[in-house]
């Protein structure tokens, strides 16, 4: 995947839970880190990570009122680690809290606290065994969450991480669709494994569930396939 545009993200810095990613299931199963990139070399995440944010938010940014009233604004990227790119921290070396609760390593987040994302730089660098779609998959869940903040509780759905799968697929293909992004051969590929990594290993039985594998694969297609609608409650 990759994006057709590079617009800066109008975020502001946040000098200051949460909705995440995955259950602690993934710690266990994850590879060692890789190796720090050299000083002056960018991140082997950055191109995809900034193309993630730029597209999301665009999509966001251009496509809130077509199904929602009033103002979109957008999240805030935490500002933890001045060597990291902004929304980036490197747990546990990076001590960082969303309120009392500290970010953990091999994750994301949504901070409702504070109103802004968060990566751990590991998660990121996880990207290079699963493909740069990841990094669009991640980004896109959690600022699903970061839309779930913004509406009417009512439209808040109880399988609360499923619906922040479906806000992802709604939103990438959305911004396929639009132009901002351009899927590559194996892209849908790797957004399916990377559903299949980070899922639960037990259906969804409680708010606090990400759901198995075939949960969240078909929250993440009910998104792309019949867009934010298909996301929400039905009356
Ligand atoms: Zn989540």
């Amino acid at each position: 995947m990759r994006p057709i545009r590079r617009t800066a993200v109008a975020v502001a810095t946040v000098l200051a839970v949460a909705g995440c990613l995955v259950g602690l299931d993934l710690t266990r199963a994850a590879p060692a880190a890789a190796q720090q990139p050299a000083a002056a070399a960018p991140p082997p995440y950055e191109e995809d990570y900034q193309g993630a944010l730029s597209s999301t938010n665009q999509w966001w940014s251009a496509h809130w009122g077509d199904y929602f009233t009033g103002t979109y604004t957008s999240p805030q990227l935490l500002s933890a680690d001045p060597q990291l790119p902004q929304g980036v921290y490197d747990a546990p070396a990076d001590t960082v809290y969303c309120g009392n609760v500290p970010l953990d390593d091999l994750n994301a987040h949504y901070c409702g606290a504070g109103d802004y994302v968060a990566f751990d730089v590991d998660i990121l660098n996880w990207s290079l065994t699963l493909g740069d779609a990841f990094i669009y998959l991640v980004v896109a869940h959690e600022w699903g969450h970061a839309i779930q903040a913004r509406l009417d509780p009512s439209l808040v759905q109880v399988r609360y991480e499923l619906q922040a799968d479906c806000f992802a697929g709604a939103e990438i293909q959305g911004a396929v669709n639009d132009g901002l992004v351009v899927l590559e051969p194996g892209d849908d590929q790797e957004l399916y494994n990377s559903l299949v990594a980070v899922a639960d290993a037990s259906p969804w039985t409680n708010v606090n569930d990400h759901g198995n594998a075939d949960e969240r694969i078909a929250a993440y297609s009910n998104g792309a396939n019949g867009g934010v609608n298909a996301c929400l409650p039905t009356s």
